[in-house]
C-alpha cells in the first residue's frame, strides 16, 4: 500500500516537473485548493462568539478532569494547528482542546478555536490518526470560518438561533440562583454539504502536513459506520460516509505525508486509562439528568424534517398547556396541538407542518419562539433595535419594521411590542413577525417572537394568549 503510494507520487512528480517546470512544492500544486467563503463578520467576531459559546458550553458539559488525557489531546491538537496552511491561520484564534465525559462519538469546535472532543470518540477510534482526523476536520471548520460564513448567507431563524443565540447568554450566572442554563446548541448552524467536504479536504491536508496519513480520517468514517454511526456531530448526515471516505482517499493520493508520525503507544495508553473510568454517560443520559446537552453540528433535537415546511397547519387548539422553558427560567402556555423544538438557544412552539429546513437550516412558518439576547445596551428600546438588526441581517433583507413600536407589559414588567413584516423563506409568502421584548433583572433581553402568514389572522388571538401567559422567574 505504501509502496504504491510512493510510486504514484514519483510519477506525479515527474509529470509536474515536465509540464510545469515548477519549483513549488508538490503539495501546493497537486492538492485541492480551498478558498474562504464571503463573510461579513470580522475575525474578531469569530473569537468573541466562540468565547461566549465556550463559556456557556462549559457550564453544561461534564468535562473530563484528567491532566494526562487532557495533555495528550492538547498535544495532538497543537500539532494539527501548527500544520494549518498559512493562508488559513489567524493569529487572533486561540485553539483549545478539552475532553467531554460523554460516551457518544462526537467532537465539535466553536468559532475562533475552542474544541471539545468526546471521550467516546477517543475510546472508539482505532488509532491516534483516526482521532486526529476528526480533530483536523473540526479545526478546518474553524480555520475556514464556516460558522460566520454560513451566518453571512443568513437563514433568518437559523441565524436568529445562531447569532442572537450565541451572542446571548442565557439566564444563569451566580445571580440567577436556582436557574439553570438554557439549552445550548453549539452548532448554531448545520453546515452545508459543501462545507463538510471542505473540512474533510482541508482536514486531510492538515493531517499530511502534521505527519498523519490522511487516509486515517477516511478510515474513521468506516469505524463510525461499524459503531452504528454517530448522532450528528462529526458524522454529519451529509455527504454520506462512503462519499466522504472516497473523497478523502482521493485527496490523500495527492498529498505527501510529512515525516514524524508519532508512535501510537501513547494513544493505546490513553485509551486504556479512559476505559479505567468505567462507562461514560451518553448525551441523552446527561440531558435526562437535568443538563441540556448540545448534539453537535446538527441543530437541536434533530427532529426537523429535511424538506421545507409546507406551511399548511391546523388552527391553534383552544386548549392550552403550561410549559416550563429554560429549565424553569420561565413558564408559558401554548396551544396543546403545538410541539416544542429547540433551535439554538431559542425554544419554539409550532404546529405540525410549520417547521422544516431550507438549505440545511431550520425555517418556521407559524409559531412562537422564546429566547434571551445579551446586549451591552441597558436601554430596552436600543437593545431591541440591536436585536431587530440581528434578525434582519439574517432575513435576506426581507425583514422590515412595519408598524410603530408600542409599550406593553409581559410577566408584569415593561415590554416593547414591535411588528415586523417578512417574506417566508420556505413558502415565499408575506408574513407578520411580532416581537415582544422585556428585560431580565440582569439586564439581558428576554424576547418572544410570533410568526404567521399575513393573511392568517386566526393565529393572533393564540399569540395574545401566549404573550399574556408568560411568567419569568428571575
Ligand atoms: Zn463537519
Amino acid at each position: 500500500m505504501i509502496r504504491k503510494l510512493v510510486f504514484k507520487r514519483q510519477i506525479l512528480v515527474a509529470w509536474i516537473t515536465l509540464v510545469a517546470i515548477s519549483v513549488m512544492p508538490l503539495s501546493v500544486l497537486a492538492q485541492t485548493q480551498i478558498k474562504y467563503h464571503s463573510n461579513k463578520y470580522s475575525v474578531q467576531d469569530d473569537v468573541q462568539l466562540g468565547r461566549e459559546a465556550a463559556r456557556q458550553a462549559e457550564s453544561q458539559f461534564p468535562l473530563l478532569r484528567d491532566s494526562q488525557v487532557q495533555g495528550y489531546v492538547e498535544d495532538v491538537g497543537r500539532r494539527l494547528v501548527a500544520a494549518i496552511p498559512s493562508e488559513f491561520q489567524h493569529s487572533e484564534f486561540q485553539y483549545s482542546f478539552k475532553v467531554v465525559n460523554a460516551r457518544d462519538i462526537n467532537a465539535f469546535a466553536l468559532p475562533g478555536g475552542p474544541m471539545y472532543v468526546n471521550r467516546g470518540m477517543i475510546e472508539q477510534a482505532r488509532t491516534e490518526g483516526e482521532m486526529a482526523g476528526v480533530m483536523a476536520h473540526e479545526i478546518s471548520h474553524v480555520a475556514l470560518r464556516h460558522g460566520t460564513a454560513q451566518a453571512t448567507k443568513g437563514q433568518k431563524y437559523g441565524l436568529l438561533a445562531g447569532i442572537a443565540g450565541i451572542a446571548g447568554t442565557i439566564f444563569g450566572g451566580p445571580a440567577a440562583g436556582q436557574l439553570a442554563q438554557a439549552p445550548f446548541a453549539v452548532y448554531l448552524l448545520k453546515f452545508s454539504r459543501e462545507y463538510e467536504t471542505e473540512a474533510d479536504v482541508l482536514g486531510s491536508q492538515i493531517m499530511a502536513r502534521a505527519g498523519y496519513d490522511p487516509r486515517e480520517l477516511a478510515n474513521m468514517f468506516r469505524t463510525l459506520e461499524q459503531q452504528g454511526g454517530g448522532g450528528g456531530g462529526f458524522l454529519s448526515d451529509h455527504p454520506s460516509p462512503s462519499d466522504r471516505y472516497a473523497r478523502i482517499n482521493r485527496e490523500a493520493q495527492m498529498l505527501r505525508v510529512n515525516a514524524g508520525m508519532r508512535d501510537s503507544r501513547d494513544f493505546a495508553r490513553i485509551q486504556q486509562k479512559l476505559r479505567g473510568y468505567g462507562t461514560a454517560p451518553t448525551m441523552a443520559e446527561i440531558q435526562r439528568s437535568g443538563q441540556r446537552y448540545p448534539v453537535g453540528e446538527n441543530t437541536g433535537s434533530g427532529n426537523y424534517p429535511n424538506n421545507p415546511p409546507s406551511g399548511r397547519v391546523q388552527y391553534p387548539s383552544s386548549r392550552f398547556q403550561t410549559v416550563s422553558i429554560f429549565n424553569g427560567g420561565a413558564q408559558v402556555s401554548v396551544p396543546s396541538n403545538w410541539r416544542e423544538l429547540n433551535e439554538g438557544n431559542a425554544v419554539w412552539f409550532v404546529p405540525e407542518g410549520a417547521y422544516g429546513q431550507v438549505n440545511g437550516q431550520a425555517v418556521f412558518t407559524h409559531g412562537a419562539s422564546f429566547g434571551v439576547y445579551q446586549s451591552n445596551n441597558r436601554n430596552l428600546q436600543r437593545a431591541t433595535e440591536e436585536l431587530i438588526n440581528n434578525f434582519a441581517q439574517g432575513s435576506n433583507n426581507n425583514m422590515r419594521v412595519s408598524g410603530g413600536q408600542q409599550r406593553t407589559t409581559m410577566s408584569g414588567r415593561t415590554a416593547l411590542f414591535t411588528t415586523l413584516s417578512n417574506v417566508n423563506e420556505a413558502t415565499g409568502r408575506p408574513e407578520n413577525v411580532r416581537l415582544i421584548t422585556t428585560q431580565l433583572q440582569n439586564g439581558q433581553v428576554f424576547y418572544m417572537i410570533a410568526v404567521a402568514p399575513q393573511n392568517e389572522r386566526n393565529f393572533e388571538s393564540a399569540f395574545d394568549t401566549i404573550m399574556r401567559s408568560v411568567r419569568i422567574n428571575d
